[in-house]
């Protein structure tokens, strides 16, 4: 193993796509995670050490994502090691079901929480999420987090853009500032076509950021997992980073962009790549 170097990362963050289970099905889920996926060939111990070497490479934050992220066993063990590492750590649940230690760990400083929410009229929601009572255990969820006083983004995914001002306005009555609208990206079970493109990523992927897979695979982001850019089961994270093939993915990503977003990208965890669906800011190659 290499020793790790201050990377180009520094500030960045670093998506930990820790498991393919999830108790949903969305029609349009990115990586077509569900109920019968698995949690990957990473052992809880190359997720620590993925930690710690974000932490040396001077990530700030970190993103627990999946799949349902609660579903593995180990994410709370993740979290709680990031933040110890004096990083800021989100968690992208899909809020169906969150059990008190998690609720205890929530209210940490350093942790903040991050839904997807379809819609304001619960049949519209649960026909995206493929499970009849989501919407409400997502709802009531959403409401108790907000209660505890947790730091709290929610992205409204939409194939049309229908009902989203409603929605919107549902969610700022319960007290969500930070609202970013998303659409369906052309991956996994929301693809059209078999073979993934760039043309569904905003252009950002790769600087400042990336995601490391079940299976240890670092990619741009968790958008385009297809791009293998090394495995931090077997080089350091800085490594692969700073390494030619993240630069080329790099390179074949931003390809034929007119309009190359500023540097340091302006995409925050609410606004991140908000291409299309309405009132986007977002840059996109496209
Ligand atoms: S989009 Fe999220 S909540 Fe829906 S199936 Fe995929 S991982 Fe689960």
């Amino acid at each position: 193993m290499t020793i790790t170097e201050p990377s180009a990362l520094a500030t960045g963050k670093i998506w930990l796509d820790v498991t393919r289970q999830c108790q949903l099905s969305c029609v349009h889920c990115y990586n077509s995670s569900g109920p019968d996926g698995g949690h990957g060939t990473m052992t809880v111990q190359d997720w620590l050490r993925t930690v710690d070497q974000a932490a040396q490479a001077g990530v700030g934050m970190v993103q627990l994502i999946g799949g349902e992220p609660l579903l593995y066993p180990h994410t709370k063990e993740i979290a709680e090691h990031a933040l110890d590492r004096n990083m800021g750590v989100e968690v992208y649940s899909n809020l169906v079901h969150v059990t008190g230690p998690w609720w205890e760990l929530l209210q940490r400083p350093g942790m903040s929480l991050a839904t997807s929410y379809y819609s304001a009229d619960p049949d519209r929601h649960n026909a995206m999420t493929g499970r009849p009572a989501s919407h409400a255990r997502t709802r009531a969820n959403l409401v108790r987090a907000l209660e505890l006083g947790i730091e709290v983004r929610v992205a409204i995914i939409t194939t049309d853009g229908a009902g989203v001002d409603q929605t919107r306005t549902e969610l700022e009555g319960l007290g969500v500032t930070r609202i970013g609208v998303d659409r369906v990206r052309p991956y996994g079970r929301g693809a059209d076509t078999s073979e993934p493109s760039c043309e569904g990523l905003c252009g950002a992927c790769g600087d400042g950021r990336a995601s490391i897979g079940p299976d240890g695979s670092v990619a741009p982001c968790v958008f385009s997992s297809w791009m293998r850019t090394g495995n931090v089961r077997d080089a350091a994270l800085a490594d692969i980073l700073n390494g030619p093939r993240m630069a080329q993915a790099r390179a074949t990503i931003t390809a034929g962009k007119n309009d190359p977003p500023p540097n340091p990208v302006p995409c925050e965890p609410d606004r991140w790549c908000s291409p299309g669906v309405p009132d986007s800011g977002c840059t996109p190659r496209t």
